[in-house]
């Protein structure tokens, strides 16, 4: 029987970065279903078929409900958590005897709240002497941070949603809005002006349908094509040169770059003709409210964070950036990318802190109460040296938390290597039986969203909360409290005394982001967060509720000590492994569905979410290439890369041009074929190119 809701409350969905706030109703304290929340800024009644799922999702038979232990003969054995905590300890402590204090590692996620991970990266980082930990923030994120770290001084997307409906230009770079972030794309649609929309896409994609002007641009031409607009916009004095004259860096040194970049070159590498290049420059010129946005076509490329900047500078040089309907705006991935990217630990010191800067240190370890001594002097390695080390045998120890490596990292087969080398692998998820869980010596069974509380930011950098309005399973324990058993059992809790609940976890965080560009000293409490509907940072100490409007930049004073932003540019890399006369087609993966999410972890478990899509691994080729290779529409296929094989339904569409093949991330064998390369300055792995054969099966 259904149950009647006698109360409402509202948070956070737990999906992706667009943070849509969700109405909970509740039965005793217990939801029992949900709507999307109608005054919420960010998706004022909307919500997509994933956040309408969210709480179907947390009953299912495969939720973990005791920890598992590897016996001698390899059988996932249920244990009292003090058996549990007590092997954690004993084993990683023994690795960290014999290997050193390197020799252990974490990855994390940027799915869970900002407080588990600012307690996680203090207790691995201070509290047991790791050196390294990394997020699968490093697969959707870290182009973005670098870009914009070198470029602006801090990690800050400049924008709020509402530049998407006071735009007069939207141009989207290797962004489908329109599955990868559907209620963003619905506040696209709403947009009173008519806006020119702009997409950068090799693929017809859904996004690219709705664009009044598509660029299907080759594979990786997209560096080439930008640097081809900065070259006419410049050419054509399309600029803004009082706003470049007084708030950028570079610029003659970049005109100057983008000579080369002439029409007719850009139009032989990206197979876009001078005349739609022209047209596309005039478009931006035209534009009194020009926003350009990004994602993971940009971000997950060999060459990620110069084709971001050449975004960003393509902004900087038309002064489209702190105004409404303007800015240079990464998408984020996940509902928590940007909690990882300022508190998780790793690559950042807490609160968008340098681990190498001694003020930075000092600053923590006093506003923590710690010894200095504690806080490591570098970064972390990012999440391929993690991997590497690993195959090195330098790190024999890793905790893999709320992530699912074994299916989402790039060239699926060295992770597979990388378990059998480990001496311990501990695996901490709501589900025993994802494919990394599988492979686990110790499995600890978490609570997932909705059964714990706690703070995530989101894409326009809104603190949402998340509240507990369900039990965990049997012993799953929030990741917060399995933390605190961890520390307790590593005995180092005394660190974390003050840490008894994440809202403590929160006024610390408060206290570390003072006077950092992320200041939120102003937002008081979890309370102030849920009467306001979100609070977007910066939101220091004096900022009055009427302070609403956050868009970043409006003064023109970017973060770098002299106030000016940086353009940055450099020449195109060659593609790591292009078509050849053994693999002629280049394999491009990505998000398939606005109705499953990455490795289908959880979206899997819903009836509904599963109806909505293909549960059989497909992939898109267009008819040419189909008939060229004997293959029918909805046929068995076989797609080869150097590294392995995938047997495939052919999805035979002219949304692919021909010599291009594309198959979603969320099937279990994509990263089969994917190569590991990596963009050099953010090391984010390049999922959108590889070579592939494909033959009937
Ligand atoms: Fe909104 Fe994203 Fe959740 Fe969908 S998955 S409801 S778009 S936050």
């Amino acid at each position: 029987t259904t149950k009647q809701p006698d109360a409402t409350t509202t948070m956070v969905c737990g999906y992706c970065s667009t943070g849509c706030g969700l109405n909970i109703h509740l039965k005793d304290d217990e939801a029992v279903n949900l709507t999307p929340t109608v005054d919420y800024p960010v998706n004022t009644g909307m919500a997509c078929p994933k956040g309408w799922e969210a709480l179907s999702v947390l009953d299912s038979p495969d939720r973990g409900t005791m920890p598992l232990l590897r016996d001698d003969h390899g059988r996932r054995v249920p244990v009292k958590w003090d058996i549990a905590m007590q092997a954690f300890c004993n084993r990683f402590k023994d690795i960290q005897a014999k290997h050193g204090n390197h020799s252990v590692a974490f990855l994390s996620t940027g799915q869970m709240p900002t407080e588990e991970m600012a307690y996680l990266g203090s207790l691995t980082k201070f509290g047991m002497g790791m050196l390294h930990g990394d997020g699968n923030t490093r697969q959707c994120m870290a182009t973005a941070v670098v870009a914009y770290k070198q470029a602006f001084g801090f990690d800050a997307p400049p924008y709020t949603y509402q530049d998407f409906e006071e735009s007069d230009v939207i141009v989207l770079v290797g962004s489908n809005l329109c599955i990868a972030h559907p209620i963003m794309w619905q506040r696209v649609c709403r947009n009173p002006h008519n806006p020119e929309i702009i997409v950068l896409d090799p693929r017809t994609t859904e996004t690219a349908v709705a664009a009044t002007q598509h660029l299907a641009l080759n594979p990786k031409s997209d560096l080439e094509l930008l640097y081809g607009i900065a070259h006419i916009l410049i050419s054509e004095g399309w600029i803004d040169e009082p706003f470049i004259r007084q708030h950028v860096n570079e610029f003659d040194e970049f005109a100057q770059h983008v000579e080369k970049y002439t029409p007719e070159y850009v139009e032989r590498v990206s197979g876009i003709s001078k005349e739609s290049l022209h047209y596309a420059a005039r478009t931006i010129h035209k534009g009194k409210r020009v926003s350009l946005w990004w994602t993971m076509g940009v971000n997950q490329s060999y060459q990620g964070v110069r084709t971001a900047q050449a975004i960003i500078n393509l902004a900087l040089i038309t002064g489209n950036i702190g105004r409404p309907g303007t800015g240079a705006n990464s998408i984020t991935g996940q509902c928590n990318a940007m909690g990882s990217r300022l508190f998780s630990n790793t690559t950042n010191l807490l609160g968008g802190h340098d681990f190498k800067n001694p003020e930075h240190r000092q600053k923590v370890a006093s506003t923590l109460h710690i010894d200095e001594n504690l806080i490591p002097t570098e970064d972390s390695w990012a999440y391929d040296r993690i991997i590497e080390g690993i195959l090195r045998d330098e790190i024999k120890g890793l905790w893999v938390i709320c992530t699912n490596p074994a299916h989402s990292w790039i060239n699926q087969n060295t992770y597979k290597e990388i378990v059998e080398r480990l001496d311990f692998l501990v695996v901490q998820d709501m589900y025993h039986s994802t494919e990394t869980a599988q492979r686990a010596d110790l499995y600890l069974p978490a609570a997932g969203w909705g059964e714990k509380e706690g703070t995530f930011i989101n894409s326009e950098r809104r603190i949402g909360l998340l509240k507990k309005v369900a039990k965990a399973p049997g012993k799953a324990l929030a990741d917060f409290s399995i933390f605190r058993l961890a520390a307790h059992y590593w005995g180092c809790e005394d660190l974390f005394e003050k840490w008894q609940e994440p809202e403590d976890v929160f006024q610390s965080l408060k206290e570390l982001s003072r006077h950092q560009p992320c200041d939120i000293t102003g937002v008081e409490n979890y309370q102030m967060l849920d009467q306001r509907g979100g609070i977007q940072w910066p939101y220091p100490e004096g900022c009055k509720e009427s302070d609403t409007q956050r868009r970043l930049f409006a003064d023109g004073r970017f973060f770098h000590p002299d106030g000016k932003a940086q353009l940055l540019f450099e020449d195109s890399r060659d593609m790591p492994e292009p078509p050849n006369e053994r693999y002629p087609y280049l394999l491009m993966t990505g998000r398939g569905t606005a109705s499953q999410w990455h490795t289908q972890t959880r979206t899997s478990k819903s009836a509904v979410l599963r109806g909505l899509y293909p549960q059989e691994i497909y992939v898109e080729l267009n008819p040419q290439d189909a008939r060229r290779e004997g293959i029918r529409p909805n046929s068995v296929v076989q797609v080869d890369s150097q590294r392995g094989s995938v047997t495939a339904k052919a999805f035979v569409t002219p949304t692919i041009s021909p010599g291009q093949l594309f198959i979603p991330m969320h099937y279990e064998a994509t990263n089969q074929l994917t190569l590991a390369h990596f963009d050099p300055y953010s090391r984010q792995p390049s999922y959108k190119n590889c070579a592939v054969r494909i033959s009937p099966s």
